[in-house]
């Protein structure tokens, strides 16, 4: 007598780090491929049918749908708000021509809070020192995955470090509503932004 069935088998596709919806936070997953096998006497023969591909978290076992990988971890969302204010911090002290003190202290701390640590007077120097890296091509994507009050934090961090040494220069203008637009801000947005720095400037 035969004995036969369909078992479904599972082959990982690839393995990686992705934000879990479930647990919250990142975890490993297992992008898996499910499909159906023709079994004889319970031995797999040949695979019947594709049931598609699924993210497995390993943590909480929770499955996904594949589409799930597209979203950025938290990993690299923490990554590219560093790089961003970083870039913005950079594009903001060149259009001052010669940046004083002041203007890169404030620089370095605010690429700090951003999530660089260990950034420094040096290595800001150093950058400045270098050819310019071109900040749209991080905060145009880092635009597009912020709210507005996320956009607001990073342009506010700008207009401080443009308003350290004094006023704010038309040219750094330029650079804060070049910045604001690759934010996907509004001028009127922008033009709030700055208003509001230099009113709590000239109250402090
Ligand atoms: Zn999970």
């Amino acid at each position: 007598m035969l004995i036969w069935g369909f078992k479904t088998l599972f082959k990982v596709l690839s393995e990686g780090v992705f934000h879990c919806p479930r647990c919250g936070v990142d975890r490993a997953y297992r992008l898996r491929l499910a499909r159906r096998w023709f079994t004889l006497f319970f031995i797999p023969v040949f695979p019947y049918r594709t049931d598609g591909n699924h993210v497995e978290c390993q943590t909480c076992k929770g499955t996904f749908y594949e589409s799930v990988l597209q979203r950025p971890t938290s990993g690299q969302l923490s990554q590219d708000l560093a790089n961003g204010m970083r870039l913005l911090a950079l594009d903001v002290l060149r259009a001052s021509g010669t940046p004083s003190t002041a203007a890169r202290t404030a620089a370095v701390k605010a690429v700090v809070e951003a999530g660089l640590p260990d950034y420094s007077m040096a290595a800001l120097d150093a950058e400045l020192a270098a050819a310019p890296v071109p900040s749209g091509s991080v905060l145009v994507p880092l635009g597009q995955q912020l709210e507005a009050q996320g956009r607001e934090w990073l342009l506010t961090r700008g207009v401080r470090i443009a308003a350290a040494d004094g006023g704010i220069g038309s040219a750094e203008r330029e650079v804060l509503d070049r910045c604001g637009a690759f934010l996907q801000m509004t001028v009127a947005h922008v033009a709030g932004v700055v208003d509001t720095v230099q009113r709590n400037a000239a109250q402090a």
